[in-house]
């Protein structure tokens, strides 16, 4: 495809996987990202876009509901990041929604926390629930003498453009030996358009290959100290998943009828996994900043 420059890392060899509506899902022959075609050239637009969603029109979710669902979701994920607050002093959430996380922290006291919320509704919600300060600017316009022991990025890597100004201003933002925590999708190069259920193509600007962990640290000055990852099949047939709320009123019927059928999630479950194997992860990935070479 001529002139698909992968915006990681801006190989133009690349594998067309499929088509999501009006875009081209593309895997970089490099750094594996797989992003969607045609990419929007303005990370300033993306931004904007993102600071005034309508979360109330098209059924899709008010601050509370969101608030439900991010319950459901960091019981899984907070036992694995929780680690690494115990001896931390300070601690950025980029993208952090109603708050919950911020939240929850709280039970480490000698904790400072922060958040960074694009969406103007989100971050209010956000500011109330967790008590603590929460910017509406992107990490690149965040201007602090602050330094960040732990940075989390909790469902937010396929919203953020411009990876080389995202990645070098979080690693300016982190201690030495900080850590910065992604929660991610991991997909690999074989994966089906119908394996996701429904990509919110082009909300999603591009999704991490199974190498593009791996090329952001080696070219961004982070290690990665702890790969995490569960197969997606596991997780969203899990009952917790189907019981959490959504965005659109009709899906979240369809689920609760699924939760309350004996049997039927687990049938689901083996007939994924025999159609798409592990093609997805969920995962939680460990950067830690390291010394430029
Ligand atoms: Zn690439």
């Amino acid at each position: 495809m001529p002139d698909s420059k992968c915006p990681l890392c801006h190989a133009t060899q690349s594998q067309r996987l499929f088509s999501v509506g009006s875009h081209d899902l593309l895997s970089c022959d490099v750094c594996e990202l797989i992003y969607i075609w045609p990419y929007p050239q303005d990370s300033g637009q993306v931004y904007d876009s993102v600071s005034d969603y309508k979360y109330d029109d098209l059924e899709i979710m008010s601050a509370e509901t969101h608030f439900e669902s991010s319950k459901l979701a960091y019981a899984r994920i907070y036992p694995h990041i929780r680690p690494y607050y115990q001896t931390a002093d300070a601690t950025l959430d980029v993208g952090c929604g109603t708050g919950y996380l911020l939240d929850q922290l709280r039970e480490f006291p000698q904790l400072k926390r922060v958040g960074i919320e694009l969406n103007v509704p989100r971050a209010a919600f956000a500011r109330r629930a967790a008590e603590c300060d929460v910017y509406e600017q992107p990490v690149q316009q965040f201007d602090t003498d602050q330094r960040f022991d732990v940075i989390t990025m909790i469902a937010v890597f396929s919203h953020a453009p411009d990876f080389a100004g995202l990645y070098s201003s979080l690693r300016n933002l982190l201690t030495p030996n900080g850590k910065l925590i992604l929660h991610v999708g991991e997909f690999a190069r074989n994966v089906k358009r119908n394996a996701v259920f429904d990509w919110e193509v082009p909300d999603h600007l591009h999704f991490m290959g199974l190498k593009t962990a791996q090329y952001l640290a080696d070219h961004f000055g982070y290690k990665i100290v702890h790969h995490y990852r569960e197969p997606l099949a596991d997780l969203i047939f899990a009952r917790t998943t189907w019981r959490a709320p959504g965005r659109s009123a009709a899906r979240n019927r369809i689920k609760r009828l699924v939760t309350l059928t004996p049997g039927a999630l687990t049938l689901l479950k083996s007939i994924y996994k025999l159609r798409h194997g592990t093609s997805i992860y969920n995962s939680i990935i460990v950067f830690e900043r390291t010394e430029m070479g």
